[in-house]
């Protein structure tokens, strides 16, 4: 039973897919989606738009043919693409009498507290305004941020959901929902209307991405909506080219497929979860299981680490099996937990001197993960 009583905060993804026509921009495709925006603001809910598009129509304009692969090529493309799109939408809220705000964000911005909390007033500003902020990444400042680190907006815009505690995110792209298989091949596949959780069967439905310069295709919606989902957010994804898919999906419609929320984390534990890590531990058996006791992880159920990090950053704990356990915060750097892993406690201040704790974290520094598809 799809509940939207509780939904006043919107996050809405829109795919390069739906807004490139031919060789630029599909300009109905846009005004739709601001009209559409503005009915649900006169129905009372507060909108944020992710659109993803800078870099498709960036190539556009420069008459690349194929999808652009080049990273600083795919950073000329996004400022190239950018401001075409803000123009965009810009013209089609004005249409609607709705003021409109850019916003290009880094995953380091939702990592790092101080920015996240500038990040964070400034949107709800921007909210009680009435204002509409477009998100997107900001792709042209770093190399990271293109392809491996947010890695598409899918899964920005569920964490930027998360983050700003809205209620609902929806994907929009060009299928009417997820199918049990692809229904432009598989005559068999099924639309699914509702899924309870995203577990690995429901992954398995997913395919790569869709069309020349999209990113992500279902695979990364299903992430978005497990991000969305550990922030009690439900998650719907439906067919952007149907100029009526928003209202209808707000009207409780058997519109797209709707993926219910979950337990939802206090804001420190999807912090952890969705920061990325610097490194990695591995743990033994023991010290799994104490941990899944709440107790804290001490140096003698460490039996391996990885990769340089400092106190304070997030990590992966690993069991012997090489699954993933968990993330964390350390509170002692990769050098420093090299040389104490296996050792007992009362030994720590022999190899690290006097005054040095034993703990490497609490409970409440360890978020753990029951599977690993989107960490
Ligand atoms: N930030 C990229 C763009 O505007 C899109 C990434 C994505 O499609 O998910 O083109």
């Amino acid at each position: 039973m799809r509940d939207f009583s509780k939904v006043r905060r919107i996050v809405i993804k829109v795919g390069t897919n739906l807004l490139s026509s031919g060789s630029g921009i599909n300009a109905q495709r846009v005004r739709s989606i601001c009209r559409q925006i503005g009915d649900l603001k006169n129905m009372g809910y507060q909108v944020i738009l992710v659109s993803s598009g800078a870099v498709g129509l960036g190539a556009m304009e420069l008459g690349h043919k194929n999808k652009v692969v080049y990273i600083p090529m795919r950073q000329a493309c996004a400022s190239i693409g950018q401001p075409v799109l803000m123009q965009h939408y810009r013209e089609g809220f004005r249409e609607c009498g709705i003021l409109t705000a850019q916003v290009l964000i880094t995953r380091n911005d939702l990592n790092n507290r101080k920015t996240y909390n500038n990040l964070r007033a400034s949107v709800s500003t921007l909210l009680s305004m009435g204002v509409v902020p477009v998100f997107n990444e900001n792709d042209v400042v770093s190399i990271a941020e293109i392809g491996t680190a947010f890695g598409d907006n899918d899964r920005m815009s569920a964490m930027v959901a998360s983050k700003i505690d809205a209620q609902l995110l929806i994907l929009l792209t060009d299928i009417d929902g997820l199918y049990t298989g692809n229904p432009r091949t598989d005559r068999d596949a099924v639309k699914l209307d509702e899924v309870d959780t995203v577990t690995d069967g429901i992954m398995s439905f997913a395919r790569g991405a869709g069309s020349t310069f999209s990113t992500g295709g279902m695979k990364t919606k299903l992430m978005a909506a497990k991000i969305a989902a550990m922030a009690d957010c439900a998650t719907v994804i439906a067919c952007g080219e149907d100029d009526n898919v928003l209202v209808s999906i707000l009207r409780g419609e058997n519109t797209g497929t709707f993926i219910h929320p979950s337990i939802r984390l206090t804001q420190r534990q999807r912090w952890i979860i969705n920061n990325s890590h610097s490194g990695s531990i591995v743990i033994d058996d023991g010290a799994a299981e104490a941990l899944e006791k709440h107790r804290s992880l001490l140096p003698s159920g460490v039996v391996g680490v990885s990769g340089i990090f400092n106190r304070g950053d997030v990590i992966q704990v690993h069991r012997t099996d090489g699954s993933l356990f968990g993330k964390a915060v350390t509170a002692f750097d990769s050098t420093e937990l090299a040389v104490m892993m296996g050792h007992r406690s009362d030994e720590i201040d022999t190899i690290l001197g006097k005054g040095h704790k034993d703990c490497i974290f609490r409970p409440e520094d360890l978020v753990v993960v029951k599977d690993d598809s989107s960490l």
